[in-house]
Formats: C-alpha cells, sequence, structure tokens
C-alpha cells in the first residue's frame, strides 16, 4: 500500500490535505488507478464537513469528493476498454455490477465508493491524488473528442442524477412538471425536461444567477419560494395541478409542498439528500390524507458508463452545455477546500465550483 494527498475529512468543519490516501500496489484485474485533472466539489461533500459526517462517520479520517475525471496511469489485465493515457469520466456512484441488487435492477443500492462503499471502507473519495477502483470497464466513460474537461465533470453526479430523475418521472410529452431546488442537480433537470419534452417548466428557487441559468436551459416559469403563497401561484398559472414534480432541494416542507401542487395519480421523484437527526414531514392533506394515488420515488445518482455515455453524448451533440454551471474555476489541490468554502458560506454568486488538478 502507498499513501497519496488528498483532501481528508478530520472532523466537523474540519479539512486538511493530507497524506494518508491509501493507494494498493496490487490493484484487482478489473481495476484501473486514474490521475485527476479536475475535480469539482459538492453540496453533499459540504454537508459532510459542516455535520463531520455524523452520518456516515467511517468517513472521518479519509479523502471526500465524487466528482471528478482524470487521466487513465495503471489498468488491470482484465480491462479491455479503457487503456493507461485515456481521458475519463469516473463514476460519481458506482454501482457493483456483480451483485443480486444489479440483477434485480436496482445497481445503484450497491455501491463501491466512497458514500456507500463500506465494502471497501479503506479508500474514502476521489479529491486524491490517485484514485483506485476496481471496474474500469463498467464503471469510466471516455471524453469524448470536443468534450472539455469542465463540461465532462459536470456528468457523473450532476447529469446523471438529474437525467436519471427525470427519466425516473418519465413524463409525457405536453406534461408540466416543477422543479423545486433549482441548485446544479435542479438545473439540469430543467434542462432533462425540457429534452424529453415536458410543457411547463416551473423553476423555484431564489437566486437570480439560477433562475438566468433556468431559463436558458428551458425553463417557462421562474418561482421565487420567498413568495409566500408560491405553491398557490403555481396551481393558478397552471390551471390545475402539476403532472410531476421534481424535489432537487426546497428543505423540510419540500414533499408537502411536492405533494400538494401534484395531481391525483401524479408522481413526486426526490433527488435529495436527507441525512440522519430529523424526520421528514408530509402535511396528509397534500397527500390525499394517503387516498391521492400519488407516487413518491426516491432515487439516487445513476452511475454507470453506459448512463455517463449517454450523458457525454448530450455535451457532444451540443444538447446539453452543462459548462452553464461553473461560476468559479480554480488550480491546485488545495483549493479544493476553497471550493468546499463557497457552499459553506452560502455564497449566492455560486452554482458549481471546479479545480483543475495543475
Ligand atoms: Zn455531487
Amino acid at each position: 500500500m502507498r499513501y497519496v494527498n488528498g483532501v481528508v475529512l478530520k472532523g466537523r468543519n474540519e479539512l486538511a490535505i493530507s497524506a494518508t490516501c491509501p493507494v494498493p500496489d496490487d490493484i484487482v484485474e478489473t481495476g484501473a488507478i486514474i490521475r485527476p485533472l479536475i475535480w469539482s466539489p459538492c453540496t453533499s461533500d459540504a454537508h459532510l464537513v459542516q455535520t463531520g459526517a455524523e452520518s456516515l462517520p467511517y468517513l472521518i479520517g479519509k479523502a471526500l469528493g465524487h466528482e471528478m475525471c482524470g487521466e487513465i496511469i495503471r489498468v488491470g489485465k482484465d480491462v479491455h476498454d479503457f487503456k493507461v493515457g485515456d481521458r475519463v469520466i469516473v463514476c460519481s456512484v458506482m454501482p457493483i455490477w456483480r451483485s443480486l441488487e444489479a440483477q434485480d435492477g436496482h445497481a445503484f443500492q450497491k455501491q463501491d465508493n466512497m458514500y456507500g462503499g463500506v465494502d471497501y471502507p479503506d479508500r474514502g473519495g476521489s479529491f486524491v491524488e490517485e484514485y483506485y477502483i476496481r471496474d474500469a470497464d463498467m464503471n469510466l466513460a471516455l471524453i469524448p473528442d470536443g468534450v472539455t474537461l469542465e463540461q465532462a465533470v459536470m456528468v457523473p453526479d450532476m447529469m446523471c442524477t438529474a437525467f436519471g430523475g427525470v427519466s425516473e418521472l418519465n413524463p409525457s410529452f405536453g406534461d408540466s412538471v416543477a422543479v423545486l431546488g433549482i441548485g446544479p442537480v435542479g438545473l439540469m433537470c430543467v434542462r432533462a425536461l425540457y429534452l424529453h419534452g415536458a410543457s411547463r417548466i416551473y423553476a423555484i428557487g431564489s437566486r437570480k444567477i439560477c433562475f438566468s441559468v433556468a431559463s436558458s436551459f428551458g425553463a417557462t416559469d421562474l418561482v421565487d419560494y420567498h413568495d409566500t403563497s408560491w405553491t398557490d401561484e403555481i396551481i393558478e398559472k397552471n390551471h390545475g395541478l402539476l403532472d410531476g414534480v421534481l424535489i432537487a432541494g426546497g428543505g423540510n416542507d419540500a414533499l408537502s409542498n411536492a405533494l400538494k401542487m401534484t395531481k391525483k395519480g401524479g408522481t413526486v421523484v426526490n433527488l435529495a439528500t436527507y441525512f440522519g437527526g430529523r424526520n421528514i414531514e408530509i402535511d396528509p392533506a397534500s397527500w390525499g390524507f394517503g387516498y391521492a394515488d400519488k407516487t413518491i420515488k426516491g432515487v439516487g445518482c445513476k452511475g454507470g458508463r453506459l448512463q455517463m455515455m449517454r450523458m457525454a453524448r448530450l455535451i457532444e451533440t451540443g444538447r446539453v452545455s452543462p459548462e452553464m454551471l461553473i461560476t468559479h474555476t480554480f488550480h491546485g489541490m488545495n483549493k479544493v477546500i476553497d471550493g468546499l468554502n463557497l457552499f459553506l458560506n452560502h455564497d449566492r454568486s455560486l452554482i458549481k465550483p471546479v479545480i483543475y488538478n495543475d
């Protein structure tokens, strides 16, 4: 085992660059080692910093990070589709494809990465100098020519999560859908809904910069959740309840607000993360007292090579311009901490930061 530098979580609001991140000398035959070229910190990384990973205590002492693209520096002998020198997108949520969950159609429920990676808990995240993965052919995707690193690093979580969520909602052409919370994932949901044929797309947020990107991505209505009766306003504008709602933020009332706006028989897809320590409330009336046939789906990031290849093609063909999410660009591993601090300080000019490893 060797140890390399990484951005390590030491405790509540405590991060350090530390040369304690393990890279095995012997990699599995399907595995690969990747040298990061670009990272992007995420709200969920910031949440772990803020809480000292109280919901996932085994992450203390390990590197954070799950959004990264890099260059392959080593492959095992059973890796068929990738070679040393390839520039790749690395899965954010890395399914274990040889699992019963995968055979059951829920590959994302058995993960090999840091957040659910209790099967291999030593590794930690991808804010490291060298990152080891165990299933290169299934959990990497080549960065196509003409796709920049900044665009590519928006694939593993922002695009895979949002487009996966919209696929789960599966709106019909012409449906009216709201996106509650227009941070980077919510904004990508707006674009995915537009491409999926939704007619009215209500983008619910509060920050000017996010409204501006939402408009560019295809939102038809921009709604500020500081307006006290915003849910009623949407229902009125829509001349009735919505076909579906995606939750990508919105706090403790999110589920009640989403259910309230959704028609009988409609679907709410949740993409927000609810860490432990509190209950989530549902107002019974919003849910038709339990009888309104409204479905709630809790969906995580859809990882895997195929999903990432599809996302990369959307960028390559100009259908999606994910670089519009990037508001801050840094260079050097120590700047990952600056990037995370933007989230922790609730910087209102932030959508997504990226950090080049140079
Ligand atoms: Zn993320």
